[in-house]
Parts: structure tokens; C-alpha cells; sequence
């Protein structure tokens, strides 16, 4: 008798359940808007230039070795990956108060931060973290684990398909003084909706008042609007104010990175002595969990973003790639208006990043699953990159029909 013999099967990861079955279909038709991954307009995954370049100039390195990075990681990478975000003239730079590790990608960052955050937050604050709803599914399984107890703000108005910005206001007005706060810095994920400057400045109001401490996921800076600037500025808000904070970092999209796992965690602080003894212990947390993070990622990610030619490079090639998206928006919108299908698909411009929140119900987007072979993730997310201009037209007689 096996010792698993009593083991359930697990459920499928409804976002990557996706990709099987859009695999397993054998319809010429078929279009995949569940992947969380940038495609190109013929629908391919894409290595950026400047990372094809950077790689090459690693690999004709003599002096490359596969010797282990420290526990915090490749420390040049940690240093550039903070300052893109939070900006060369961050005053909590200048004052040498962010620690800062290297990280398995953005999940990996968060992992350890609320790790971090439940063992070395005051004993008087609460465990509690404020997710917005919804959220990227993998939030509340990570601070979950972590030992948080996971509560929900509202932040999709399903009537709108914009922010419910009186009820995340209320939500956190009556969170309790010391919780975490989770935010998207930008294009957030899976609605496409992100607060306008004025919501900022009032979100950050809310967390002083409130003492919350801003936990910022950073999945997205430059891929949502192409300018790596005006994708951080909700973050560099919170920064300049003062305030304590948490950042995760991710590469995966910006970079195409995914499966090289380049990620950072930073924590400002309130002082530098204060930074140093933040950054001991997170690499206290990761030593047991993973002794030290892969270099390749981050090594890529540092000559990109460290040489001036390759840093440029990077930057037109990105902003194509937001591009690219923010074209297929205003094609999927001019589609349907052409066919007059019913209802306001304005929200289809006005949200930003790579997904869409239809509103399409759960049976709606079955039927565009089963009768369409358009493959997206039940809540009626669409991934904007997995969508061309070829295939926007058939994409809108679907929705036509699902919607009639
Ligand atoms: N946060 C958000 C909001 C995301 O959308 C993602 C990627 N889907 C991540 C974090 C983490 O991705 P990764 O671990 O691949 O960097």
C-alpha cells in the first residue's frame, strides 16, 4: 500500500488549465487569451534584443562561472532593478534606507516579504493583509501561507467596469491601524483598472491615517503605458511621502523574463541603520527557503539595464510591446462597434495592461470556449496579448454572439 494512496488530485490551476486545453484543441480558429505572457502579432512567445544581446555578451565572458550569488543575490542587479523603480532622485535612496534582495521573480518577492512582514512586524500590529477584489489569485495563497489573515477591499465596480472608489475608500477607512496593504502599481491584474492620480493621492491619504503599510506589487512598470516613469509614479508617490514600504518586483513581463525568475524585494525604511537590519534578516528568510536565487535572470536583467546602449535599446522594444497591446484594444473596440453589439465597450480602451475584465459571465465565456475555441479563464479576463490584428474581427463576431 502506498503512503499517497489517500492523496486527492489537486484542482488545476484554473489560469494555466488554460494554455492545456487551448493546446489540446485541434481548431485552426482556435486563439488563447488566458496566457499571461506577451505574444507578438503572429502569436509567438518573443526574446527581446537587448536580452539576445545581453546574453551573448555573458556568455563570451571567459570569467563567467556557475558559482553560487550571495543569499540577497547578484547585488548590481538589486541596486539598478530599485532605482529604475523607484527613481534616481528617491530621496530613500540617496539616504541609503532600502534594503534590498534579489528575489524568484515577483512571486518569489512576495513570498518573502510577507514572510518577513509576519515574523518582524510590531507585535502590536495586526496579521491582517488587504487584498483588492479581485486580485491575482496567487496573492491570497502567498500571504495565507505567510500566516496573514486575508481580507478583501472593493476595487472592480462590475456596473462601471472601472474602480469602485468609494468602496475601496470605506474598506480601508475601517481597516484596522497597522494592516497591509496590497497594491498594483500599475495595470492591475485581471481588471485592467488602475486609480487616477487624485485616487492616489487619496488611497495614500487613507494609509497614513490608517497607519497601513503600502505593499506594492510591481508586475508591470513600463509594459502598461510603455513609459517605465509614469508606471512608477503611484509608488514613487508613496515613497516621497515618507512613508514605509514594501516592493515586489518582477521582470517577467518588462524584460520577457518569465522563466528566468528575475525578481527584487525592497523594503524602505525609515532610516538607514534601520535598512541594514531589515536586509540581515530577509536574508534570514531566504537562506532556509531556497539558499540563493538563480543568476542568469538577474545577471541579463543587470547589462541591460547598467549599459547605456542596451538600456535604450530595451526601452524602445518595450514600449512596442505596449504598444502593440494598446493597438489591439482599439481594435477588439472599433470591431465590436461595427458590429453593434450591445452595452458600452468603452472600458475596453480605458483599461490599461495587458488584460481586459469583459464582464462577460461564466456562461458567456463557456460558450466562447466551447462553440468559438477562444480560450480565456471563466471570469471573463482576455489577455490583450494573445490577441492580433488578423484575429480581432472573429474575436468581436464572438463576443456578438455570446452577448446576443
Ligand atoms: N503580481 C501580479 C499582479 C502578476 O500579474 C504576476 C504575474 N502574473 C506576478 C505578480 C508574478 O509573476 P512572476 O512571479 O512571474 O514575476
Amino acid at each position: 500500500e502506498s503512503n499517497w494512496a489517500h492523496v486527492e488530485m489537486a484542482p488545476p490551476d484554473p489560469i494555466i488549465g488554460v494554455t492545456e486545453a487551448w493546446r489540446a484543441d485541434p481548431d485552426p480558429r482556435k486563439l488563447n487569451l488566458g496566457v499571461g505572457a506577451y505574444r507578438t502579432e503572429e502569436g509567438k512567445p518573443l526574446v527581446l534584443a537587448c536580452v539576445r544581446e545581453a546574453e551573448a555578451q555573458l556568455m563570451a565572458d571567459p570569467n563567467s562561472n556557475h558559482e553560487y550569488l550571495p543569499i540577497a543575490g547578484n547585488a548590481e542587479f538589486c541596486r539598478l532593478a530599485r532605482t529604475l523603480a523607484l527613481g534616481g532622485d528617491c530621496p530613500a535612496l540617496q539616504g541609503g534606507r532600502v534594503a534590498t534582495v534579489q528575489a524568484l521573480s515577483g512571486t518569489g518577492a512576495l513570498r518573502v516579504g510577507a514572510e518577513f512582514l509576519a515574523a518582524h512586524l510590531p507585535s502590536t500590529a495586526p496579521r491582517v493583509v488587504y487584498l483588492p477584489s479581485p486580485t491575482w489569485g496567487n496573492h491570497k495563497t502567498i500571504f495565507a501561507k505567510a500566516g496573514f489573515q486575508v481580507r478583501e477591499y472593493r476595487y472592480f465596480d462590475a456596473a462601471t467596469r472601472g474602480l469602485a472608489f468609494d468602496g475601496m475608500c470605506a474598506d480601508l477607512a475601517s481597516a484596522p491601524r497597522g494592516a497591509v496593504l496590497l497594491l498594483h502599481a500599475c495595470a492591475h491584474n485581471p481588471t485592467g483598472v488602475d486609480p487616477s492620480p487624485q485616487q492616489w493621492a487619496r488611497i495614500l491619504a487613507l494609509a497614513q491615517e490608517k497607519a497601513l503599510l503600502p505593499f506594492f506589487d510591481s508586475a508591470y512598470q513600463g509594459f502598461a503605458s510603455g513609459d517605465l516613469d509614469a508606471d512608477a509614479a503611484s509608488l514613487r508617490l508613496f515613497v516621497r511621502s515618507g512613508l514605509e514600504l514594501v516592493l515586489a518586483q518582477s521582470f517577467a513581463k518588462n524584460m520577457g523574463l518569465y522563466g528566468e525568475r528575475a525578481g527584487a524585494l525592497s523594503v524602505v525604511c525609515k532610516c538607514k541603520d534601520t535598512a541594514g537590519r531589515v536586509e540581515s534578516q530577509l536574508k534570514m528568510v531566504i537562506r532556509p527557503m531556497y539558499s540563493n536565487p538563480p543568476m542568469h535572470g538577474a545577471a541579463i536583467a543587470a547589462k541591460v539595464l547598467g549599459d547605456a546602449r542596451l538600456r535604450e535599446m530595451w526601452r524602445v522594444e518595450l514600449k512596442g510591446m505596449a504598444e502593440r497591446i494598446i493597438s489591439m484594444r482599439r481594435a477588439l473596440y472599433d470591431a465590436l462597434y461595427e458590429r453593434n453589439v450591445p452595452g458600452d465597450w468603452s472600458f475596453v480602451l480605458k483599461q490599461i495592461g495587458m488584460f481586459s475584465y469583459t464582464g462577460l459571465s461564466r456562461v458567456q465565456c463557456q460558450k466562447l470556449v466551447n462553440k468559438w475555441h477562444i480560450h480565456l479563464t471563466l471570469d471573463g479576463r482576455i489577455s490583450m496579448a494573445g490577441l492580433s490584428a488578423q484575429k480581432a474581427p472573429y474575436l468581436a463576431d464572438a463576443i456578438a454572439d455570446v452577448v446576443a
